[in-house]
């Protein structure tokens, strides 16, 4: 059973200065060193998770492996770490206000007045010691969202505050803050650094060690003023310069000792270097790569930076293992019409077409499959996009005029995508998608099968229609083939092009899986089928 340090990290100044990012860095750094990590999200909204959030709210949501529908950081945790998050990883307050509740109304406090102090920050505290008293973990890094001064984190301060002064508890506070440079002034500025320190030492809580986000470098006597205002060593200012790519940032981290420091702070000896040779390998391949392709990825949210997050970085990862850029072309579904497709898709060299929920767009989606099957461009469907491959594949080659999704047109004469058994007595909508990893079965001899190269796979799922199996004879025998299934309940997970180069929808999300360390095979085979295409 190990004891595990708690290390939490607020945030200062403004928000999007890339906590989530330092946190998995640091994870990284000591990870690399032999240490077991995990990193947990408090978030601090009201909504019991963001699944039920829009992408114009929240960016995307991620599933875990336990089916927890969470914030898109916990992706950056698993990416860099390449261990598995769950439910416990991500808090929010309403999570929080929701189980004191119902501890309430079962009578857990009766006779007193349930209060955010001690009531809600006992809560919290819980839910922080819940991952290290697992006896799995050396650290567990607790990420702080929002920005301190904001009245929503005020629980969570006071909570941190509390654990510090916990006799037995081992933790450390990093507080990540803006050094903005004026370019009137010519200068780097630590004005807003002193002042958020200062919002966090009215909670009670000093920082002991602050990273500073940062355009230019910081210099000696810079680091030496935050030190001597914000009350912590020189060695403890550390500098977070703007890089070229998160990938970067363990090793800007581990050149501003970050890691060290942390030990320091916490009296561990470190008994080796963080060993990250195959971190820089894939580093090197993703800076130098030696040929590039062009795909195009399509939906509905592509204006937005966060949407398909796990998508744009399952491709870095993919384009690394085939020494290859991947140029993402970002294509609204809405701008894909008959006659706009050709113009729009003839360049590019494989097509994605993203998940989603309700209408809006489905008819370019549509479109843009057909371009691809009919062009043989490779081409991946992700749940929706695999859905929009099968009602395509039923106007088109089985004659079924009006074939759709019932999630589209109830009435539909072909429902070939329909809502699941499931799903059909549940009216609630925070939580009850068919979420999670399940188990999958491929069928020998496909060309799913080469990619994975196994038969059994797992993968996570968010949900609640499916491919209606009424119609799989029709499918089969016009050559789109079920290539995966759940064989316990029968579900198609996977269908693909028997003739075509490659071409394969997945009712399933193998974006959420992808890490560095394991590129997913499902994008690293649609990037090597698109350079091949390119040839
Ligand atoms: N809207 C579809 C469904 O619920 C697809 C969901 C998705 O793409 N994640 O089945």
């Amino acid at each position: 059973m190990i004891k595990p340090k708690y290390i939490f990290v607020t945030g200062g100044v403004s928000s999007s200065l890339g906590k989530g990012i330092i946190s998995a860095s640091l994870a990284k750094l000591l990870q690399a060193r032999g240490f077991s990590v995990t990193i947990q999200k408090l978030d601090p909204y009201i909504n019991v998770d963001p699944g039920t959030l829009n992408p114009y709210e929240h960016g995307e949501c991620y599933v875990t492996e336990d089916g927890a529908e969470t914030d898109l950081d916990l992706g950056h945790y698993e990416r860099f770490l390449n261990v598995p998050t769950s439910q416990a990883n991500n808090i929010t307050t309403g999570r929080i206000y929701q189980s004191v509740i119902e501890k309430e109304r079962r009578g857990d406090y009766l006779g007193q007045t349930v209060q955010v102090i001690p009531h809600i920050t006992d809560e919290i505290k819980y839910r922080i010691k819940l991952l290290g008293n697992t006896g799995k973990y050396d650290f567990v890094i607790t990420e702080i969202g929002g920005t301190v001064g904001d009245i929503e984190s005020l629980p969570y301060i006071e909570a941190v505050r509390q654990m510090k002064w916990e006799p037995g508890t081992s933790c450390l506070v990093i507080h990540l803050t803006l050094v903005p440079f004026l370019a009137a002034a010519g200068e780097l500025k630590t004005k807003p650094t002193q002042h958020s320190v200062k919002t966090l030492l009215e909670s009670g809580v000093q920082p002991d060690i602050i990273v500073c986000r940062t355009e230019r470098h910081l210099s000696q006597s810079l680091r030496e003023k935050i030190s001597l205002f914000c009350n912590v060593s020189p060695s403890s200012v550390i500098e977070s310069i703007d890089a070229e790519t998160i990938y970067e940032v363990p090793l800007l981290m581990r050149d501003e000792k970050l890691d060290q420091e942390v030990l320091r702070k916490l009296n561990i000896q470190a008994e080796k270097e963080p060993d990250l040779k195959s971190w820089e390998e894939f580093l090197f391949k993703f800076k130098h790569p030696s040929s590039e392709v062009n795909i195009g990825l399509v939906g509905k949210y592509i204006e937005l930076k966060d949407a398909y997050k796990s998508i744009v970085e399952s491709f870095i990862h993919a384009g690394a293992a085939n020494d290859c850029k991947v140029n993402i072309i970002r294509i609204h579904s809405e701008s894909i019409n008959d006659h706009t497709v050709d113009s729009r898709l003839k360049d590019l060299d494989g097509i994605l077409v993203a998940p989603g929920f309700g209408s809006r767009g489905i008819d370019g989606k549509i479109s843009a499959i057909r371009y691809a099957r009919e062009h043989k461009i490779p081409f991946l469907g992700i749940c929706l996009g695999m859905q929009c491959a099968v009602v395509e594949f039923a106007r088109n080659m089985l004659n079924m005029a009006g074939a759709h999704s019932t999630e589209m047109d109830k009435r539909t004469p072909y429902p070939v995508i329909d809502i699941m058994e499931a799903q059909k007595k549940i009216s609630g909508m925070g939580g009850t998608m068919r979420l999670g990893s399940y188990p999958c079965q491929i069928v020998k001899g496909t060309l799913t099968h080469t990619v994975y190269g196994k038969l059994q796979i797992t993968e996570r799922h968010r949900h609640r229609y499916e491919f209606n199996n009424k119609f799989l004879q029709d499918f089969e025998a016009k050559g789109m083939i079920a290539s995966g299934i759940n064989t316990k309940d029968g579900l198609v997970e996977i269908m693909e092009l028997r003739d075509h180069p490659w071409f394969i929808g997945i009712q399933f999300h193998p974006e959420y899986k992808s890490t560095v360390a394991c590129p997913h095979p499902l994008f690293v085979g649609l990037v090597r089928a698109s350079k091949e295409s390119r040839i």
